[in-house]
């Protein structure tokens, strides 16, 4: 059985202090969890995360990195700079940097290909406009930005990466996709995933729902078929709300 994970991106907040208090009321609130907790912070707080971390059952993430591995890319962060620190996971492709910061379909897959070569967990983003779901592309969309993003990995390397399906309607908006139509999109990546790389693989790969969660319709979405936890922003930076999300089951 899959495991469910619950990922928070913190975006562009928190100061380390802030930081510091956050893990320091957030730790004890889920520390009987069974999920795997995971906070995706600020380049700036990573070093105090990890540090007031270390003996919690939280990982922590980075939300975004470059593909190349060192050279004269001036303000970007490498793969092995996060490794080096403890990094375990990073955000790939949010649909922020893909409209913000000119990430590709292309950019995404050389991001997915260094962060597995260094033994990070890619959490790739993939998620439709409102524009596109009027116009029914939605499968369309996701499918095609899962297949290219996992370009060129063996099944293998498919089974460490993390999807998040965030429809972009619904980042940071209040509005939540309905479980149920959640749940179906979620099911159609793991369709297209069990096309190229075998059902065997499109089991164990966790695919998360993001988009406007709260610990009010958590375990509605959760509790799905096929929706393996969350990427979770917003509501991340609450440490008593975020523990109930990660506790959504009790
Ligand atoms: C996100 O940033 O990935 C996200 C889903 O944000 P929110 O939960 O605020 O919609």
């Amino acid at each position: 059985m899959r495991k469910k994970v619950i990922a928070g991106n913190w975006k562009m907040n928190m100061l380390p202090n802030e930081a510091i208090e956050f893990i320091q009321e957030f730790a004890p609130l889920v520390k009987d969890t069974q999920n795997e907790v995971i906070l995706c912070v600020p380049y700036t707080d990573l070093f105090y995360v990890l540090l007031n971390t270390q003996d919690t059952n939280i990982k922590v993430g980075a939300q975004n990195m470059h593909w190349e591995e060192n050279g004269a890319y001036t303000g970007e962060v490498s793969a092995k700079m996060l490794k080096s620190i403890g990094v375990k996971y990073v955000i790939i492709g949010h649909s922020e940097r893909r409209a913000y910061f000119a990430e590709t379909d292309e950019t995404v897959n050389k991001k997915v290909k260094t962060a597995l070569e260094n033994e990070l967990t890619p959490i790739v983003c993939v998620g439709e406009t409102l524009e596109q779901r009027e116009q029914g592309l939605t499968k369309d969309i996701i499918t095609n930005q899962t297949k290219l993003a996992l370009d060129g990995l063996d099944e293998s390397q498919v089974e460490k990466v993390i999807i998040a399906y965030e429809p972009i309607w619904a980042i940071g908006t209040g509005k939540t996709a309905t479980s149920e139509d959640a749940n179906d999109s979620v099911k159609a990546i793991r369709e297209e995933i069990s096309k190229i790389y075998g059902q065997n693989v499109a089991n164990r790969v966790i695919i998360q729902y993001g988009g406007s969660v709260k610990s009010s319709n958590a375990k509605e979405l959760f509790t799905t078929s096929d929706i393996d936890g969350g990427l979770v922003g917003g509501a991340s930076l609450k440490a008593e709300e975020f523990a109930k999300i990660v506790n959504y089951e009790l």
